[in-house]
């Protein structure tokens, strides 16, 4: 690699370097000039580390799993010498556990930021897992050439299941939300969605296309044999010491073998308080209050994939208290709770969500979690239930929160009836975090700031930030990591009742809330912007 084509270290002459450390220009390592004291005698300097830089020989000195739990990582390894970079240059006994596992080396610890830390173990992680991988397909691809058989490759052999173990690990660690394996003519495609982008993964040879198919199918308790029909099924997994579930779909195809779809449910999630979900204090603080009444319906709206099941559960996090009984009913369950009641749907034993509503309500619970209203049945015993002292927490398939009010109507339930029955309608949306390792600031040109319709009552910072287009180790390249909550919270005041009885249309209905101080989707992504989380691209890519 030629110094060019390291991308930000064109300036190398104004590198300063760690004399302890080198005293050749450290591509690695750079010294931000900062020292932090630990006791007298021991001083940590303060560096910038380079995750993409770091020779795979560092990943072999200690185990991936210590660093995480220390926060730690090898970056050099010379002459017996060690550098480790750690996020807490004050960790002591972190400091004494490392010398002592590394007792045949001299050791030198530096102090980096968490961040870049962070960086360098998923790339770590990363790298162990594909290094297994590829052993696994290797010897695939003997027996493969050996047998020729390799299609009819048990679906227990221990084999199937380590290639498939290390990819669902290397999913989870990049916090994939699913996981796509589509065969065709020449090989198998496994492509992750990552912060609700696809991207590919890797390819398998075409011969263990059906040995992976089939081991979903038994773990999932799926029919083998059944090719033809598109099945679901699902199991749960601990992975890298995180309890997830796995849901899956097979995809028949026309020639050749299925393709499946693996979902994956953190059920670290269910943890998550409803002021952690990550709205702005201007919805969670009303929203709570809402979520804090007796009785009543409260509905999250928004398109498929845009956070509503995590809002609900963070919602129940905070309500479902120990003296009040819980039913829910699900299509699916995607994360368990300990004493709560989850129903999931199964169409075919006649358990829909108005079914299970209806002897929910002679079970007479404190709180019934719906996950979605989609017919008028259910939209009627949803307010029935709310109406009749019972607290209802559901999803509608609606972009906006004035919309759920004509949504209902056109369902079927008669104007008064939502009015009386429905506390609040929190809309949400997902959109990309810019990645901090690399956003770009800029000035905005008036013209930018016109198109976008920045509202008044948001200051305009100096500076916006965008994503940078090469992206950086951090992010993948992408320019953007992580996800970050857009919401717009109505309240059912009595001139938005009014309004819904007159069956005005959402957007009349939308503009009253907003002259009682809703603000908007819209509203809640530019100040997203203003913070310098997100990117004017952004919002306009999320369509907010
Ligand atoms: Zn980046």
């Amino acid at each position: 690699m030629s110094l060019d084509e390291i991308d930000g270290m064109d300036n190398l002459d104004n590198l300063s370097n760690i004399d302890d450390l080198s005293n050749e220009k450290d591509l690695v390592l750079r010294n931000t000039g900062n020292v932090t004291h630990i006791s007298s005698n021991d001083l940590v300097e303060h560096v910038e580390i380079r995750p993409d830089l770091i020779a795979i020989s560092c990943f072999e000195i200690i185990e991936l799993s210590l660093a995480r739990k220390l926060k730690v990582v090898p970056v050099k390894f010379e002459n017996d010498i060690v550098t480790i970079a750690m996020a807490n240059p004050s960790d002591l006994s972190a400091m004494d556990d490392l010398r002592y596992k590394l007792g045949n080396y001299d050791v030198i610890f530096v102090a980096s930021e968490e961040n870049m830390i962070n960086a360098a173990i998923s790339r770590w992680s990363r790298t162990v897992a594909q290094s297994a991988e590829s052993e696994v397909i290797k010897e695939f691809k003997t027996e493969a050439t050996e047998s020729n058989k390799v299609e009819e490759m048990d679906e227990d052999s221990g084999k199937m299941s380590k290639l498939i173990l290390k990819m669902l690990e290397q999913a989870v660690s990049l916090n994939a939300s699913d996981v796509h394996i589509e065969p065709n003519e020449n090989e198998v495609m496994v492509r992750f969605r990552v912060d609700g982008v696809l991207q590919p993964h890797t390819k398998y040879p075409l011969g263990v296309a059906n040995g992976i198919v089939n081991f979903f199918k038994v773990q999932g308790d799926m029919e083998v044999a059944d090719r033809r029909r598109p099945q679901d099924g699902r199991f749960g997994k601990i992975i890298s010491g995180r309890e997830v579930d796995f849901r899956i779909v097979t995809i028949p195809t026309a020639h050749g073998p299925e393709g499946i779809v693996i979902r994956l449910f953190d059920q670290s999630r269910a943890r998550l308080n409803i002021d952690e979900v990550g709205f702005h204090k201007h919805i969670v603080d009303p929203f709570i209050k809402v979520l804090e009444s007796p009785h009543g319906m409260i509905l999250v709206t928004g398109p498929t994939g845009s956070g509503k099941t995590t809002t609900l559960y963070a919602s129940l996090g905070l309500i479902a208290t120990p003296d009040r009984k819980v039913l829910t009913i699900e299509d699916p369950v995607e994360i368990r709770f300990q004493g709560i009641t989850q129903v999931q749907v199964n169409e075919e034993a006649q358990l829909t969500f108005s079914t299970a509503l209806k002897s929910f309500l002679r079970a007479d619970p404190d709180i019934m979690l719906v996950g979605e209203i989609r017919d008028s049945e259910t939209a009627n015993l949803a307010a029935q239930a709310a109406l009749t002292g019972h607290l209802v927490l559901s999803t509608l398939h609606t972009n906006e929160a004035a919309g759920a009010a004509t949504r209902l109507v056109n369902l079927g339930l008669e104007p008064f009836i939502i009015t009386s029955a429905l506390k609040g309608v929190l809309a949400q949306r997902l959109m990309r975090k810019l990645c901090r390792s690399c956003a770009e600031p800029f000035e905005a040109s008036e013209e930018e700031i016109r198109s976008v319709k920045w509202p008044e009552d948001i200051e305009m910072p100096d500076m916006l930030w965008r994503a940078n287009k090469n992206g950086c180790p951090t992010c993948d390249h992408s320019g953007y990591k992580g996800r970050l909550v857009v919401g717009e919270l109505i309240l059912i005041s009595d001139a938005v009742a009014q309004s819904i009885i007159e069956m005005n249309s959402s957007i009349d209905i939308e503009k009253i809330a907003i002259t009682e101080g809703m603000k908007t989707l819209h509203y809640d992504a530019i100040k997203w912007v203003a913070e310098g989380a997100t990117s004017l691209e952004e919002v306009k890519r999320a369509g907010v």
